[in-house]
């Protein structure tokens, strides 16, 4: 064999596994996966192999919140600017991207907010028990890539909570659809008043389970109405990871 007939071989050999690589990459982002049936939370695991943690893993969200002794911790700071942003159906669940320039500050080090989403009922749990809806505000470290997800129960009143309204009118009931939300969203009216939190290490509640989550559940609920829920359940009821073992990690409370 010539040296140039053994490069080319070896040339389309590494080709292949490019390509091997890129097929193989291409199924996993693409596995499907639900909340029911064989694609539901209990199968995610098996799907691909990229979503091994959702069954391998020893830092898995959510959890169960029971007793947390509450102890000194820092506060969470929020910058939440009033921007315009998208929201879309991104068929697990109703999400709105945000425009660069909001973050919130933990241990000193910045986050930047890129995104809410809904969950219904509540993936996290207070003593066993679900609340109707809860919220997701994803940040991440620009630096080192790690997550910091603030988590708030969403629970039901008799009036409209007119901060979420913008949010509500505009959800687009089919996956894949998005849209630009009408007006600039005042995000820091989406949070409750007092913002003590509850905090543990653990994962993304979805497919791949990644676990780079920081996770600040505020301990106060916010209030929306009986037909705000319903409008979120008619798109999604159901879209919740069961709760995952705490294991070894700490669960701490933040004394108010
Ligand atoms: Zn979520």
């Amino acid at each position: 064999m010539t040296k140039k007939i053994r490069f080319a071989l070896l040339a389309i050999a590494l080709m292949n596994i490019g390509l091997f690589v890129a097929l193989y990459a291409a199924l996993a982002a693409d596995a499907q996966w639900g909340y029911d049936g064989d694609q539901g939370p209990a199968y995610w695991g098996a799907l691909s192999p990229e979503f091994s943690l959702c069954d391998d893993g020893s830092a898995q969200s959510p959890i169960d919140i029971d007793e947390a002794s509450a102890v000194n911790l820092v506060e969470l700071e929020f910058n939440y600017r009033q921007t315009v942003n998208n929201i879309v159906n991104n068929g697990h669940t109703i999400q709105v991207d945000i425009a660069a320039g909001s973050h919130i500050v933990y241990n000193g080090i910045r986050y930047d907010l890129l995104q809410f989403h809904f969950h219904s009922p509540s993936e996290h749990t207070i003593g066993g028990e679900a609340a109707p809806m809860e919220i997701h505000f994803v940040h991440r470290d620009p630096n080192s890539g790690a997550l910091a997800v603030v988590g708030v129960m969403l629970t039901e009143s008799e009036a409209d909570n007119e901060a979420y309204a913008p949010v509500f009118e505009a959800m687009p009931a089919a996956a894949g659809e998005a849209q630009a939300l009408p007006a600039p969203l005042a995000l820091d009216a989406l949070l409750p008043q007092t913002r003590a939190y509850y905090t543990y290490n653990g994962s993304l509640t979805t497919p791949p389970c990644s676990e780079i989550a920081r996770w600040l559940l505020l301990d106060s609920p916010v209030e929306l109405s009986a037909g705000q829920i319903a409008a979120f359940k008619s798109i999604y009821d159901g879209n919740a990871r069961p709760v995952q073992p705490l294991g070894k990690r700490d669960l701490l409370r933040k004394r108010r």
